[in-house]
């Protein structure tokens, strides 16, 4: 490495310690360069193969509800904006299961708004009935903040993942990001109960969302390095109408993929999607997430007639495909950068 001599060192600490101080992070983002991202996805890209050979995990995602009780101020599908709702039914989510388990996805992600329509009851007969038809495949819930309780029956009725992205490790950037009603103590909370009861977790935080810092993310990556959560998503902030951020700009791919690079050096075996929006942001931005370092995409199984409404953000990409088309177009692409993606549930392989 030919670059800034603490950069280096910072960087090659990591690699070998797998942590480093607040500060320090801090540093590594603000001074980094072409040479450093290109040392760091190079490592990142042995560190997953080493572990994960070239195989890309898919997981099949269900976007089962767009109506939410929250307000979150980045999000297209807030409370207050004005797109058209829906709500997909018990036998529409079992049918894009079946349709999903027969094109090979062994995980499916339900993923939906805080909608109070599904309470526990609703909520675990779907997951039990998926757990029942489809015991080969993992079940993952991203629904939000609920109560310990609810997370526990969830659990027992067969979901074993669950996706809540943190979103930011600062307090008070929380707060610039979410109205009063909501709270950062208690997503946090929420993320400590999902894991004392047994889930595989799956937090996450945009990039350059409306006054992120770089010490903002140096917390973030902080957070991933003391948590260990078993996925973390990281996707740049894309900026959606009908927010009070409307006219904030739209995070880079450049340092999305950056931090990408890094977090697998923090957390070796964690799992990390090459998201949606790189992929919205950059025609080969999943490619470059892999290239980056990461292991997992995550393409839509949610019918083609609901898919534009449940846009969290501006110009997503995807939403006119079906879902066969979505699952060869990811195969395509993963197998021009010599990946495969494979039919596997997926789990994290535990490491130490
Ligand atoms: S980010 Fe999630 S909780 Fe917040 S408004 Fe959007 S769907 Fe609701």
């Amino acid at each position: 490495m030919r670059m800034n001599t603490k950069l280096n060192e910072y960087i090659e600490k990591l690699a070998s310690t797998h942590q480093l101080s607040l500060d320090a992070y801090e540093y590594v983002i603000t001074h980094r360069d072409e040479e450093a991202a290109e040392w760091l996805a190079r490592k990142a890209r042995d560190i997953s193969q080493s572990i994960y050979g070239k195989s890309i995990y898919v997981r099949g995602l269900i976007e089962f509800t767009n109506i939410c009780k929250n307000d979150c101020f980045y999000c297209g599908i807030r409370k207050d904006a004005s797109c058209s709702r829906y709500r997909l039914d018990q036998e529409d989510i079992l049918e894009c299961c079946a349709e999903g388990y027969d094109l090979g996805f062994r995980t499916f992600v339900l993923q939906g708004g805080e909608d109070a329509y599904f309470n526990d009851a609703r909520l675990c007969d779907i997951v039990s009935k998926i757990h029942t038809l489809y015991p080969d495949c993992a079940i993952t819930l991203s629904v939000g903040e609920r109560n310990k309780e609810s997370y526990q029956r969830l659990f027992d009725a067969g979901a074993s993942r669950y996706l809540l992205r943190h979103e930011t490790a600062d307090r008070n950037h929380y707060h610039k990001l979410h109205p009063s009603s909501m709270s950062f103590s208690h997503r946090m909370r929420c993320i400590q109960d999902l894991r004392d009861i047994g889930y595989d977790v799956g937090i996450g935080m945009m990039v350059q969302s409306p006054y992120q810092t770089a010490h903002h993310l140096a917390e973030d990556l902080k957070f991933v390095e003391t948590f260990h959560p078993e996925m973390c998503g990281i996707g740049p902030y894309i900026t959606a109408k009908d927010t009070p951020f409307h006219d904030q700009p739209s995070g880079s791919v450049e340092l999305t993929l950056y931090l990408i690079s890094i977090l697998r050096l923090i957390y070796p075996p964690m799992l990390i999607p090459a998201t949606t929006a790189l992929g919205t942001l950059d025609p080969v931005g999943r490619e470059k997430g892999v290239l980056a370092g990461a292991n997992v995409v995550m393409p839509n199984l949610s019918p083609v007639g609901v898919r534009r409404k449940y846009q969290l953000y501006d110009n997503k990409i995807c939403v006119g495909d079906e879902s066969a088309q979505c699952r060869h177009c990811l195969e395509n692409r993963m197998d021009r950068i010599g990946y495969t993606v494979v039919t596997d549930r997926g789990d994290i392989k535990l490491w130490d």
